[in-house]
Order: C-alpha cells, then sequence, then structure tokens
C-alpha cells in the first residue's frame, strides 16, 4: 500500500490520513505524503501501570540478555515511559515503550543508503519477504496476514531507510509474527527466483510461447511505472533529488524503471549483507507486553549469532550552494486538468541537521503557519489569486531527511503564471520577515498539537513508529523527541524573549538562503510514447546483447518461475493463532438512547482524556432531485466559507484554535436488514477539550444559522483546489473509481455511491472548475444549505468523560435551541426507488495511463442476511488465488476481491499491466471456488484474515459509532461473527455459486489506457475522458 513517510513529530501528531485496508498490502515509497495511520482504534488508559513497572525493573546500566539499558524517561503528556538500551556485542539500539495499551508494536528498521536509482532497497524489501531459512516457504509474510490477528502487518522503503513494522492485541500473535519478521531480515533466502520475480526479468511475453517477444517482467519494476506514471509522485522525486542532489537523496530509492534492468541478483544480496546487519538495526518494540521478554527472544535467536560490522551506512548533511538552482522536466497531460493550466513550479529550500530536536519543531511548527489552512500567508498569496489549482506535491516542511527541507509552490499553473508565482514566494517571505504571524494564529498552532496529544488513536504505537523512524534512523534522540511539552515551553520562551524570533527565522532559511532549488513541471504531448520509447530502446539493447545460450537460460527461468508459482505450497512451516483464539461474544459497548428537543441522541460514556467527541448525521432523502448532486458540494465547502460576523479566515481560525476541526462528510448506509431501503445524508463531526464545548457548539450554529455563501471568487477557488484533489487521487486510487464504477449498476447503494464519490463525480466537479460563472451553482447551493441546515432530520451521536455527561448535554441542548426546524419523528431509511433497476454495464474507462485498474461487480446481500458473513468470507478466501494470478503471475501491484454487507461484491486490481487477462483471472477465481480446490485450513485462514478487521480496535473518541453510523447493534454485530465463525466449506461453494456464477445481473469497469481487445468486446463500452 502507498505508505507515506512522515515530516517530524508534529505530523504524527496533528494530521490524520486515513490508510485503507485493501490486500494489497506491503510497501511502497511514497515520497513525500503525509503519513497514513491506519483506520483501527485502540484505547489506551491514562494512567501508565506498564510504565512503573518497567521503571522498576531497568535501571540505567542494567544488563538483560545481551542488552544494556541507557536511558529510562517518562513522558508523561503521552503517558508513556521511553526505554532506550544498546546489544553490546553487535550495537543494534533498541527503543521499547512502555504503555498500558493493549495494542502492541513491533518494528525493525535498517538505514538503506542506496547510490543508484535500481531501486535496491525497494526490490529487497520484496526480496527477503519471499522466504527464509526458519521458513522457506513463498512469501511467509502474505501468508501470515492470514495465520494471524494483526491488527497492522507491512513493510516500507524510505529515502535512506527500510522499516518492517506490525501491531497485534495477542501475545502468541505478536511473538509468532517477530519470529516471522525477524527471520526474513536477518536470513532471508535472497533466491534468485524471487529477485526475477519482486525485481525484474526478461520474459517471453507468453511464458509459454518461446515465439513470443522477450519483455521487462517484475512487480517492483511495474510498481515503479505505475509511480512514475503519477505526475505527482513524478514530481516529488525529482524535487528530492534536485535539492539534495549530493548524496542518496540523488538518487530514485523505490527504483526508476529505466534504471532498475541494471541491477543483479548479486548486488541486491552485497546490499543486504551490510545494511541488514544488527549492527545497522533499529528495534522499538511498544504496548503493555513484557520487554524482559522481547529482548531475550531476539538476542538468543538472532542478534547472539552476529558479531559488529562497521556498516558506512552514514548520511552526510548536504554541501550548501553559492546559487540557487533550476531545473524544468516534462510530464504526461492530465486528461481531468483545464488544458491551459497543467504546470506545476515550487521552490525548495534546504535547512538544518534533522538532528536539531528543538529546531526542528521550530521548523515545523513555522512551516505549519505558513502553508496550513486559508489564515496561511501561502494560501493568499498564492491559491486566493488562483494562480494555481493547489499546493504542488510536498509543499510544507519535510523533516525526516539528513538535512530538512521546506518547499512552497503550485500546481495547475497557466504557462504565462510560472515568474508570478516565484515573484509571489519570494515576496510573501520579504513581508514575514517585517511582520511575522499574528499572536492568534500562533496560538491556534500550538492548541492544535496540544488537543491532538490529547486526542487518542486508534494505533498510537504504530504512528509513533513510523513518525520516530525517519529522525531516529538519522541518529536523532527519538526520546528527546517526544518531550513535546518541553519543547512547546521552549518555544513559547523564545517568542517572549524576543519577539522578532520567526521573522529572525524566515530571514535566515527563506531569503539568506542560497541552497534553493526550483523546479518547474509541464505536461509534453508525447511524453508517455517517449517514456515507452526509451523503454523500448532498453529492452531492444538487452535482448541483441543476448547470446543464444542466454536466451534459452531465460526460457528455462521463465518455466521454472511459472513452475513455482503453480505449485503446491506446503506453509505448515508457519506459526498460526486458531480460529478457536477468536472468541464467540463481545465486550458490549454501553450507550444510552435520548431525545433532546425531539432530537434522537446516542449517549456514550468513554475514557476520553477531557475531550469530547460530537457527531450528526443530517438525512438528505427529501431534499428535491435537482439538489442531489450538489450535496457532495455542499460537503467540500460547508466550513471553507467563513459564516456570521466571521470571513472565511477568521472562521478558520476559530476553528484551529478552538477545535480538533469541523468535519463534513457524504454517507450512504444500507439498512442492515432490509435490502430495500438505505440512509443518504451528510455527516458533520468534531472534537474540542471539554473546556472548549461551547465554542465548539457555537461555531456549528453559525454554520448552520449564518452560513457565508456569497462569495463568488472564494468559491470557485474552492471548486478548483477539490477538483484537482480528487482528479490527483484517480491514479492512486484507481481501483477504487473501478470498484464504484462497476458496482453501480447493480444495487442502490453502490449507484448513489458513483454519483456522489465515484469517476461521475469526479467529471461534475471537473466540469463546474471549468464554468465561467458559478453564480447559479452558489445560488442552488443555497437551497440546499437552507433545505438540509436545520434539526429537521438529525441524528447525533455524543462521547465524553462521565464526569462532563450533563455539563456537555446541557451544552449541546442550548446549541440544538439555537437551530431552526422541527425535528421530524421518521425513519432516517428511504425505500429505493422505482425507477434503479439492476442491470449489466461494462465500460472502458479511457485515460492515458501505462497501467490498469479492472473491477467486476455482482450485486451482495444485507448485513443480517444468513449469507453475509459467507460471502465476506469468500472474498477473503478468494484472495488467496488472485494474488497468485494477478500480482506473483501478472505483474499488477494487487488484486483481490471484497464484500460489502448491503453493498456489492467487487474484484479489483490496481496498478495492473494487463486488463483482459485480469478479467478472465476474476472468473477464473469464481472456478476455482466452484471445484473445491480449497481445503479446511484456507477456511481458517480466511476466518483469521476477516478478523483482524471484524475486531479492529475501537478508540474511546469512536465507541459506538458501528451502531451510530450503520445502525448495527451489538446483536447484530454477534450475529454476524458467528455467520463467519460457522461458515462451512460447502457454504463457500454455495454462496460463489448463487451470487457470482448464476447472478443475473454484472458490472464491469477497467479505467486504464486504449485498448483494442475491449474496443472489439460486444459486451464492452468504451468511454473516452
Ligand atoms: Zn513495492
Amino acid at each position: 500500500m502507498p505508505i507515506s513517510v512522515f515530516r517530524g513529530l508534529g505530523s504524527l501528531l496533528n494530521r490524520r490520513i486515513a490508510r485503507e485496508k485493501l490486500n494489497v498490502a506491503r510497501c511502497i515509497v511514497g515520497s513525500k505524503h503525509r503519513l497514513a495511520t491506519v483506520a483501527k482504534e485502540s484505547s489506551a488508559p491514562v494512567v501508565s501501570v506498564a510504565s512503573e513497572a518497567v521503571k522498576a525493573k531497568f535501571p540505567v546500566g542494567a544488563t538483560f540478555s545481551g542488552f544494556r539499558v541507557k536511558e529510562v524517561q517518562d513522558i508523561s503528556e503521552l503517558y508513556l515511559t521511553a526505554v532506550r538500551l544498546e546489544h553490546i556485542s553487535t550495537g543494534a539500539d533498541y527503543l521499547h515503550i512502555a504503555r498500558d495499551d493493549p495494542t502492541n508494536t513491533f518494528c525493525v528498521g535498517f538505514r538503506t543508503t542506496p547510490m543508484d536509482s535500481t531501486g535496491v532497497p525497494h526490490i529487497l524489501e520484496h526480496t527477503v519477504l519471499c522466504g527464509s531459512k526458519k521458513y522457506p516457504c513463498s512469501d511467509p509474510f502474505m501468508k501470515m496476514l492470514n495465520r494471524s490477528l494483526s491488527t497492522f502487518m507491512n513493510a516500507m522503503t524510505g529515502s535512506d531507510f527500510t522499516i518492517y513494522p506490525f501491531s497485534t492485541q495477542h501475545p502468541v500473535d505478536f511473538r509468532n509474527l517477530m519470529s516471522v519478521y525477524l527471520d526474513a531480515v536477518f536470513h532471508p533466502n535472497l533466491n534468485e527466483l524471487d529477485f526475477f520475480q519482486e525485481g525484474w526479468r526478461l520474459e517471453h511475453e507468453d511464458v509459454n510461447d518461446k515465439s513470443s517477444p522477450l519483455v521487462f517482467k517484475g512487480v517492483v519494476f511495474n510498481e515503479m511505472k505505475g509511480v512514475f506514471a503519477d505526475s505527482q509522485q513524478l514530481f516529488s522525486q525529482k524535487l528530492q533529488n534536485g535539492v539534495l542532489p549530493s548524496h542518496t537523496y540523488g538518487v530514485v530509492y523505490g527504483g526508476d524503471p529505466l534504471c532498475i534492468p541494471e541491477l543483479t541478483w548479486d548486488h541486491l544480496r552485497h546490499f543486504h549483507a551490510y545494511h541488514y546487519h544488527p549492527s545497522n538495526a533499529r528495534f522499538y518494540t511498544y504496548g503493555d507486553m513484557p520487554l524482559e521478554d522481547h529482548l531475550s527472544f531476539i538476542d538468543e535467536n538472532y542478534l547472539s549469532k552476529f558479531t559488529k560490522i562497521d556498516p558506512s551506512t552514514a548520511v552526510p548533511e548536504e554541501p550548501s550552494w553559492v546559487k540557487p538552482r533550476e531545473a524544468h522536466i516534462d510530464c504526461g497531460k492530465d486528461p481531468m486538468a483545464s488544458p491551459d493550466a497543467q504546470n506545476s513550479i515550487a521552490v525548495s529550500y534546504k535547512l538544518i541537521n534533522v538532528i536539531n530536536n528543538f529546531e526542528n519543531f521550530v521548523l515545523e511548527i513555522l512551516g505549519q503557519l505558513l502553508m496550513s489552512g486559508p489564515n496561511a500567508p501561502f494560501y493568499e498569496s498564492l491559491l486566493e489569486p488562483q494562480l494555481g489549482s493547489s499546493f504542488s506535491p510536498s509543499s510544507g516542511y519535510d523533516g525526516h531527511t539528513r538535512n530538512t527541507t521546506f518547499t512552497v509552490g503550485l500546481q495547475g499553473v497557466k504557462d504565462a503564471d510560472l515568474d508570478k508565482v516565484k515573484a509571489a514566494i519570494e515576496n510573501t517571505f520579504e513581508r514575514l520577515s517585517e511582520t511575522g504571524f499574528p499572536k492568534e494564529r500562533i496560538e491556534a498552532v500550538l492548541h492544535s498539537i496540544e488537543l491532538s496529544i490529547k486526542h487518542e488513536k486508534s494505533s498510537f504505537g504504530l504512528g509513533l513508529a513510523m513518525s520516530l523512524a525517519p529522525i531516529w534512523n538519522l541518529d536523532s534522540d527519538p526520546v528527546d523527541a517526544l518531550k513535546i511539552n518541553r519543547n512547546i515551553a521552549q518555544f513559547r520562551e523564545c517568542m517572549e524573549n524576543n519577539p522578532n524570533f520567526l521573522q529572525e527565522k524566515i530571514k535566515k532559511y527563506f531569503i539568506n538562503n542560497t541552497h534553493r532549488y526550483t523546479l518547474t513541471m509541464s505536461p509534453h504531448d508525447n511524453y508517455e510514447v517517449d517514456l515507452q520509447e526509451k523503454e523500448n530502446q532498453l529492452l531492444v539493447n538487452k535482448v541483441s546483447s543476448l547470446t543464444e545460450e542466454d536466451k534459452l537460460r531465460i526460457w528455462e527461468l521463465g518455466q521454472t518461475l511459472r513452475q513455482k508459482q503453480e505449485d503446491k505450497q506446503d506453509i505448515s512451516c508457519l506459526p498460526t493463532l486458531q480460529v478457536s483464539d477468536i472468541s464467540r461474544d463481545i465486550i458490549p459497548t454501553l450507550v444510552t438512547d435520548i431525545s433532546l428537543i425531539g432530537v434522537p441522541v446516542q449517549v456514550s460514556d468513554q475514557p476520553t482524556n477531557g475531550i469530547t467527541y460530537f457527531n450528526a448525521v443530517l438525512d438528505t432523502q427529501y431534499i428535491p432531485e435537482h439538489l442531489q448532486p450538489l450535496v457532495p458540494v455542499l460537503c467540500g465547502v460547508l466550513t471553507r466559507m467563513g459564516a456570521g460576523h466571521l470571513d472565511f479566515r477568521l472562521f478558520d481560525q476559530e476553528v484551529e484554535l478552538k477545535t480538533g476541526g469541523l468535519n463534513v462528510n457524504t454517507v450512504i448506509t444500507p439498512h442492515p436488514i432490509e435490502g430495500s431501503k438505505y440512509e443518504q445524508g451528510i455527516q458533520i463531526s468534531s472534537h474540542c477539550l471539554n473546556h472548549k464545548l461551547q465554542d465548539m457548539f457555537d461555531l456549528w450554529a453559525l454554520i448552520f444559522n449564518e452560513l457565508r455563501l456569497d462569495d463568488l471568487q472564494r468559491f470557485g477557488t474552492l471548486v478548483k483546489m477539490i477538483a484537482t484533489n480528487q482528479a490527483n487521487s484517480l491514479v492512486f486510487h484507481g481501483h477504487r473509481y473501478a470498484m464504484t464504477a462497476s458496482a453501480s449498476t447493480t444495487n442502490p447503494v453502490s449507484a448513489l455511491t458513483e454519483k456522489w464519490s465515484g469517476l461521475t463525480s469526479l467529471c461534475y466537479m471537473k466540469e463546474l472548475s471549468e464554468m465561467n460563472d458559478l453564480g447559479p451553482v452558489l445560488e442552488q447551493l443555497r437551497e440546499l444549505a437552507r433545505l438540509l441546515l436545520s434539526k429537521e432530520c438529525m441524528r447525533v451521536a455524543i462521547n465524553s468523560t462521565p464526569e462532563h455527561h450533563d455539563e456537555v448535554l446541557k451544552s449541546f441542548e442550548g446549541f440544538l435551541n439555537q437551530l431552526g426546524g422541527t425535528p421530524k419523528a421518521q425513519s432516517p431509511f428511504a425505500v429505493v426507488s422505482s425507477d434503479f433497476t439492476p442491470h449489466t454495464c461494462r465500460n472502458h474507462q479511457v485515460f492515458p495511463f501505462p497501467i490498469n485498474f479492472a473491477s467486476k461487480s455482482y450485486a451482495g446481500v444485507c448485513y443480517a442476511h444468513p449469507d453475509a458473513g459467507a460471502l465476506r468470507l469468500l472474498a477473503r478466501l478468494m484472495f488467496k488465488f488472485l494474488h497468485k494470478e494477478i500480482r506473483e503471475k501478472g505483474g499488477a501491484y494487487g488484486g483481490g476481491a471484497a464484500s460489502t454487507p448491503g453493498g456489492a461484491y467487487s474484484f479489483y486490481s490496481y496498478r495492473d499491466p494487463n486488463s483482459t487477462k485480469t478479467l478472465a483471472s476474476f472468473d477464473a477465481a469464481i472456478e476455482w471456488v466452484l471445484s473445491g480446490s480449497f481445503n479446511e485450513t484456507d477456511v481458517s485462514e480466511a476466518k483469521l484474515g476477516v478478523f483482524q478487521s471484524v475486531d479492529a480496535p475501537v478508540s474511546p473518541g469512536s465507541k459506538g459509532s458501528r451502531r451510530f453510523l450503520s445502525h448495527i447493534s451489538d446483536e447484530l454485530f454477534t450475529d454476524h461473527r458467528r455467520t463467519i465463525l460457522d461458515v462451512q466449506p460447502q457454504d463457500l461453494i454455495r454462496v460463489a455459486r448463487t451470487y457470482l456464477r448464476d447472478a443475473s445481473v454484472e458490472g464491469g469497469c477497467l479505467i486504464g489506457p486504449k485498448n483494442e481487445d475491449l474496443e472489439n468486446d460486444p459486451f464492452w463500452s468504451t468511454v473516452y475522458n
């Protein structure tokens, strides 16, 4: 999965980005996207018992299993105790975070510093996961996904590190996974065939036809073609290469598709030998399991077998330039953006050595002040004058390279405006060096840090591992970086002692900094063709140098690899949990239902660290047809236009000062029992410290009563930004768009999802963004807002601490009293309109990508249906087959199936070089199940796999949300869990026949380049975009 590597600890605390859970686990190298946190929740209590025990047991200087304790520190604001140790004989570094959190995390990381663009660290990351000494079966990592109840398993490559993290709540599972991970990294088999499969190889296009031409294949090779097809990622990559060119950041660590074929198997093994060594390793453990057990296991089984080496992986500082530099690159045309405004431009500045923790913290704050929200100076000077459609990729502070960087720029820029952007950036810094920032802005940023410390996240230990990894990797002190309160206090002191503190930073780091790199990128008509031409040329060169002997070997290797992929695997060497480890009962969530002035409210008392969580759904079923397409547009702008006496800037500032953000999104929820009904609406949500509760509700009241939908210029800016973000997401989330589109004709819920957030909505936003006069649209939005924003069709959920219960409800009642409308006593569920008729439809959506996203869908059943569990299990079971066909044999980045109760059963592929072949694999998966080619173990594994998401931990702020948002009671949930646990192999065959093979209706969608096979296929329609 796309990872995003982080920008310093501030990011951990402030940013929320959802990671989806799809069966395309593993890596990638997103260079500078912000970190995705896991969509799972866990709860950690306030006082740490684990910490007390650990302090008593691990005094500084003591030794345990070959480790010496170097440091023990309480970090009270995060309710944790950090223990830093060193492995005496190898020098391996170890950080343990003791915290009363049952969701334990493990991570082992290495500093990986490639000096070429062959993608060696990335290919190595893939290849070590293909089998090891103790676990010789292929891909033990993937196999463990089905033998564990982990809440997270992945591996990721960054520009100078590779990490292998996992999380789980089960002690046995923890030990199992740790064993598989450690064996993978320290004793991998690194077979030549695995290198060919995961990295690159020459192979006959049709592996069984000796006369078919030789082509490049390989998982990483294809993955990186996908990455390079995404102009956003290309731009980020080239920007980092350009501003930090002299050492490891000057190369493409994920691999440039044109350089990957230079990598040899030997080089890969050599790279492993000195990078994946304990002397170059950092171990991290987190949670409430005993540290001494971890230490003895790691030492006894692995570290004691090694002696110290000098890995020579230090990354030097980038030498400073005396003069700024500039460069230009080409990219492909974006069919979703307006044709005359497709340039990107950014200026990137080299800043400090990352080991300076406090300065890193200051720059993180400065980065937010400069870039974040509509009050940010660059928002005002670049986005508001509409010099571009949104910030360029990589914009903001990046605190995870040896020298940190700050980047500011725009995408969607007209040719004529490129120079204006440059001038505007310089002028903005000049102005700020005189004026500094308003006090309220600084307070708002500090408030958001304070709030985010208290806001308990799902996967705290994992988030910490990932945010510390980049700086720890560069020998910055990870324990010191956790002292957020000290940093805040020191920052305040600096500001008090020197009112020009930030102005001076701006002069030093930006105005007087000659180490800055300006990159521009423009679309080129022949970009894709040229790139393909270069690949073809490389292929011709490779092939023409082959001897007959080489060719024979290639043929044989192709056959061996195919054979290996076909072979039935014995995976009995791998440890596993049992289905009996899954409880048949659940711990109920305590909620009460009350009615306040006629509005239904679900209340849950939880240990929320003094934060109140507010959630509401506003029913949209009565909104007239002509306003329906505007519902998502309203969601996109609702909290960003200003309200009452506050213009959008002041409004945003108040939001930042008082809350953790006001969120709005669309919801479409199928009725859990009756297939003919669903709920459609918008969800609004926010959280705040209890003493700011009144302020938070006052802000919502302003939106409901005095929303300012009159500023056309502002509206235009927002529409452009939304359209750009959606268009950018297509190449990244193409499988989701394909799944939604293919499901849209099979069931009503998917049909509406397609309208509100699928390709249809993407095209609609594009149309809006190109309109000359948005006045009439704004008029309609006002009408929609008037109809929707009241307590008439509202239902609410509130989570807060028991001691604040009464006060919170009183405050909320005050809010309701300010709202218009009389609550309607009606069901939130609309009956599916009779004009929806399921029908078969298959569309090929043509986009100029070099890779495809394929999907096929069938109508599913509702949540409470007796077959819902079997269908869910079927999707997981099929993953086994599809992964092999689509990824291992087909070379796609990923592929699988997903079953959404109340929605559809969908197949998908992700970044896929194939199209019709993959569609055929979807059908073959059905046949594979019908022929009974799976066994009891496969079914048990599928059950464990499904329960990873079914039983994912939930944070105190989100407890009860399954009941509130999905209308699934604990009783329904218990029944659903049991239907999954009780599924028998014959049930899987039956549901595959009934709902898939014998389905009367199916949907298909392929997003990808022009495709003659489908053009000539009478069952497919081609849509040019
Ligand atoms: Zn990868």
